[in-house]
């Protein structure tokens, strides 16, 4: 990667388009592509190249480099998939020969195509990943003198959080929807919004020489600091009735200026604008107590989940009692160990090891609680669709402490 260079791995991307133009997703595509690599200078060389302005920034040059990458390798796929030279995943559940695990997850996932974050097919997955790509690529450019996206949010991350929104925030989670909700995790939620609205407060720190663009502030800045002791919780905090707010008017070109992260995007169908949204807002957080990266923002439904499959998608057995329906975690498990195998276990230890040995990675259509709202969920698609709804929600309370 070191010695790439940008030039080429755009006019391999570019290269890669061609064979792809019958379809119309992908010649959007490809034609937002060609314009970004005709305003960064991407397939120039010499001095008013993307190469030579990037000299210095590696960070930047490299996250491209690795964009482009993943694009010449999205469109080689589907190239692969159109010519039949590939099986697709969707055709490899249709022959239903397979049961290994990550079989199992992606059936999970492609089960509900109907949602409109669910895949349907590969094709329609890469094409999805295609345009986020691009979308990425454009909201690099625009920050080229500055760290990429995700550094913000880490930045944003790091800065204290002593919001008075914190307070409100958890107090919409666990007074209304949610309220299952252990006060852990509904402070982890709402320092989830407390970051999201640090980075938009980065942005507009960033953008306010332009003086002709509305100045979003966040209520929290002028509101009086009390509002933090008592809480008059308004209706319109109300979650599962939260929407996306309207889109700016686009330009001819269809372009606008997004009014939270100032990033000049492409708005093509109001769904394009739906999944800007919820790029700026990053809405899927672990929700797994004892998680270690509980900080760490997931963008798609998928990415979150397949942390969650990877990570805490377990449970837990008695050696004893092999037929037993298995432990939710392993409290339960040593809780059951100690109160009806006491003869079998001499010592603690004897029940660690045994708790150890119990895990298990748990079946896909095993029914899981919601660990907000405590509904059972009956499988692991489920699980995602539902909690990754609920967590969508939450992160639009953002949008109420947003004043023009
Ligand atoms: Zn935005
Ligand atoms: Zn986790
Ligand atoms: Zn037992
Ligand atoms: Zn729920």
């Amino acid at each position: 990667m070191k010695d790439d260079v940008i030039y080429q791995a755009a006019f391999q991307c570019t290269k890669s388009f061609e064979p792809l133009l019958s379809d119309p997703k992908i010649i959007e595509d490809s034609a937002r592509f060609k314009v970004w690599v005709g305003n960064v200078g991407a397939s120039r060389i010499g001095v008013n190249s993307l190469d030579f302005k990037l000299r210095d920034s590696s960070h930047i040059k490299n996250r491209i480099l690795s964009l482009l990458d993943d694009l010449h390798e999205c469109l080689n796929n589907a190239d692969a998939i159109i010519k039949g030279e590939r099986k697709p995943w969707d055709q490899c559940l249709e022959d239903s020969q397979v049961d290994d695990n990550e079989d199992e997850y992606i059936d999970a996932l492609a089960k509900d195509s109907s949602n409109t974050s669910g895949f349907g097919t590969e094709l329609d997955q890469i094409r999805a990943d295609v345009a986020e790509i691009v979308n990425c690529l454009y909201q690099l450019s625009t920050t080229t003198q500055a760290p990429a996206p995700h550094d913000q949010y880490m930045i944003a991350h790091h800065l204290v959080i002593e919001d008075a929104y914190i307070r409100l925030d958890i107090s919409a989670i666990m007074v209304y929807e949610l309220r299952e909700t252990s006060l852990a995790l509904a402070t982890r939620l709402a320092e989830a919004n407390a970051r999201r609205r640090r980075y938009w407060t980065f942005r507009q720190t960033r953008n306010n020489h332009k003086k002709d663009y509305p100045q979003f502030q966040l209520a929290a800045q002028e509101d009086d600091p009390e509002i933090s002791s008592a809480i008059p919780l308004p209706e319109s905090r109300k979650i599962n009735t939260l929407d996306i707010p309207v889109p700016p008017p686009q330009s001819e070109d269809g372009t606008l200026e997004c009014p939270y992260c100032f990033t000049v995007i492409f708005i093509s169908t109001p769904q394009t604008w739906r999944e800007h949204i919820y790029s700026d807002l990053r809405p899927y957080i672990c929700l797994e107590e004892s998680c270690r990266s509980a900080g760490q923002h997931y963008l798609t439904q998928n990415q979150w989940m397949e942390h969650v499959l990877q990570h805490h998608w377990r449970n837990w057995r008695c050696v004893f009692c092999p037929s037993a329906t298995s432990f939710e975690s392993s409290l339960d498990l040593r809780r059951h160990l100690e109160s009806r195998h006491e003869d079998s276990v001499s010592n603690s230890s004897q029940v660690d090891i045994l708790v150890q040995s119990g895990k298990q990675a748990k079946k896909l259509d095993t029914c899981t609680a919601c660990p907000l709202c405590a509904e059972t969920l009956q499988d692991a698609g489920v699980y995602r669709q539902h909690v990754g709804r609920h967590q969508e929600q939450v992160a639009l309370l953002v949008f109420k402490d947003i004043k023009k």
